[in-house]
């Protein structure tokens, strides 16, 4: 049998060696997480070699697939949706790390929750960086004490950054949200005297673009599994 999404990954995954070496860099710097939101378990299996993570944007649906999920199937899971602080708990069982920290009460609940259950997550906090109301993200005149607060809660790992590019063709538009991201990164670089390695930047209509302005993590979903 043909495996088609297999197919459409090998694609991907020379776009992404190419964008990758346009910039000098090597295609193992940059993580494929598969966007599985919708799909069902039999989709996402097909996919699960091929990919070096999943991402889901809902806890329930997320915690749906898990219960039916083979025990010997291995990989990340990861959420890059919006998180209610109701849901944090349930998140903490199902989920490798947390793409999407937006808030400072987000943070907050996280880490006391996660130091309740003797856990230490892996964090990316998300940044508004297209300025529409409607996407998810800390704004950036907000990132600083959202960083500093994130930095000081111990059952947090700050591991980098997300960001969801603006809704628009427009290379120089897009591109711009993704290096605002970049920078942000190189500023709390600086300003913790560490390193947040991720870049979880670029979508089935922008990786290429992500990629070219230091992503270290493309999410992709429709270029994989067809359209939603
Ligand atoms: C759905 C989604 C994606 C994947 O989008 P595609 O355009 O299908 O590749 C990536 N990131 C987030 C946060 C999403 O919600």
């Amino acid at each position: 049998m043909v495996n088609d999404a297999q197919d459409r990954i090998k694609k991907i995954r020379d776009q992404i060696a190419q964008c990758a070496m346009q910039t000098g860099r090597s295609d193992k710097e940059i993580k494929l997480v598969g966007v599985s939101k919708t799909r069902t378990v039999e989709e996402m299996l097909e996919v699960i070699p091929w990919v070096d993570a999943v991402g889901e944007n809902r806890v329930q649906e997320a915690g749906a697939k898990k219960e039916i999920w083979p025990t010997d199937v291995s990989v990340e899971w990861r959420l890059i949706g919006q998180l209610q602080s109701n849901k944090v708990r349930k998140a903490l069982s199902l989920f490798d790390t947390l793409d999407s920290i937006d808030s400072l009460s987000l943070a907050r609940t996280v880490e006391r929750v996660a130091s309740e259950m003797e856990r230490s997550v892996p964090v990316l906090i998300e940044v508004n960086t297209s300025g529409e109301a409607s996407k998810a993200g800390v704004a950036p005149g907000e990132f600083l004490e959202l960083f500093e607060e994130v930095l000081n809660c111990p059952h947090l790992q700050l591991k980098g950054f997300m960001t969801i590019g603006p809704l628009t063709e427009n290379e120089t538009q897009v591109r711009k949200a993704f290096a605002q991201l970049r920078e942000i990164r190189d500023k709390a670089e600086s300003r913790a005297g560490r390193l947040f390695p991720v870049l979880s930047m670029g979508m089935s209509g922008d990786f290429k673009w992500a990629i070219k302005e230091g992503s270290t993590m493309v999410r992709i979903g429709t270029a994989i599994f067809g359209s939603r």
